[in-house]
């Protein structure tokens, strides 16, 4: 069994490739719910829903959020008659959000994604990391605000200062699925806004340590591939690098996977992590998201 700890754009393109060579059965994906939200009314959980539209074919990959080839015919008819919504919202993608926000009338997050994944046909499981209600606030040099506002509206323009989530319970899946993998692995994710509050929940770090844990860097060179995670680790006063994700995750990482790019580098990060492997991360094509699955996998499959 293999669990992966997630976010919503680097490591499902790692997934898209483990599925070209792993049983979806064998696959567990732990999801960061910091992001989770309401907008008009629905239940928005960013990373979960990108999470399964991944594992059921149906994603967008221009945008790694919402499903390929949706109408917007809602969301341009809520703008006609004055409801601007701060994220664009396809019709199909909306119809998974409106059940999603029914079922959550009557069951905890985690059982409902259980029973929307397997209404999709999706066999792996997908572990929210908390029921409750998480909270993230991005302290800026234009104040404190939401982590939507900053990316969406402010297009992750002010300079960020700090970032805070609140304390959330584990899920009640979430420890015993680390504890139960043959390989937990870190996909290529932020490692402040995804990764971190999985890893700040109580139990996990501990469970962590006692597992085999492989992780890829999201930082190729002194950039992330995508996104503000640059932004977000200066912030908390980590080295923008793979030396500086090292030095987030040493304290329970067995094994650290860094691209060709950073050749040159591994000496240093070796002296936090004994196991430092290079190959090429930056996924372009199913072949180099194949290539990384296999080069991860190998070892067990
Ligand atoms: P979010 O929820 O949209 O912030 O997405 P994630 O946290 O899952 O992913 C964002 C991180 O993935 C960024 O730090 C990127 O640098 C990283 N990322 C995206 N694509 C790739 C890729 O092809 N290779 C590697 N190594 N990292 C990637």
């Amino acid at each position: 069994m293999i669990s992966v700890l997630s976010g919503g754009t680097g490591t499902p393109k790692l997934i898209q490739g483990m599925l070209e060579i792993i049983d979806p059965d064998d696959l567990n994906i732990i999801v960061n719910t910091v992001e989770n939200t309401y907008i008009s009314g629905n239940y928005i959980a960013p990373d979960v829903d990108t999470v399964m539209y991944t594992l059921s074919g149906m994603i967008n990959e221009d945008t790694w959020y919402g499903i390929k080839d949706d109408t917007f015919i809602t969301h341009e008819t809520l703008k006609k008659i004055g409801h601007d919504e701060i994220l664009r919202i396809g019709d199909k993608d909306r119809a998974i959000k409106i059940q999603k926000t029914i079922l959550m009338g009557k069951y905890a997050l985690s059982k409902v994604i259980n029973l929307q994944r397997k209404n999709l046909g999706i066999k792996s499981k997908i572990v929210p990391m908390s029921d409750e209600q998480s909270h993230i606030k991005i302290i800026t040099d234009e104040g404190e605000m939401s982590f939507h506002k900053f990316l969406v509206e402010k297009r992750a323009e002010p300079e960020v200062e700090d970032i805070i989530y609140n304390a959330v319970e584990p899920s009640p899946d979430l420890i015993n699925t680390i504890e139960s993998s043959d390989m937990v692995l870190i996909g290529p994710s932020n490692p402040i806004t995804s990764i971190g509050p999985i890893l700040s929940i109580e139990g996990v770090k501990k469970a962590l340590k006692d597992a085999y844990v492989v992780a890829v860097s999201p930082i190729i060179g002194s950039k992330p591939v995508s996104g503000p995670a640059a932004k977000f680790m200066e912030a908390m006063g980590f080295e923008v690098s793979s030396k500086g994700v090292a030095t987030i995750y040493q304290d329970f990482l067995d094994k650290f996977i860094i691209d060709v790019e950073d050749m040159g580098s591994e000496k240093e990060i070796e002296k936090l992590i004994s196991n430092v492997t290079i190959t090429n991360t930056n996924m372009k094509t199913i072949d180099d998201k194949v290539k990384l699955a296999r080069c991860i996998l190998g070892e067990i499959v």
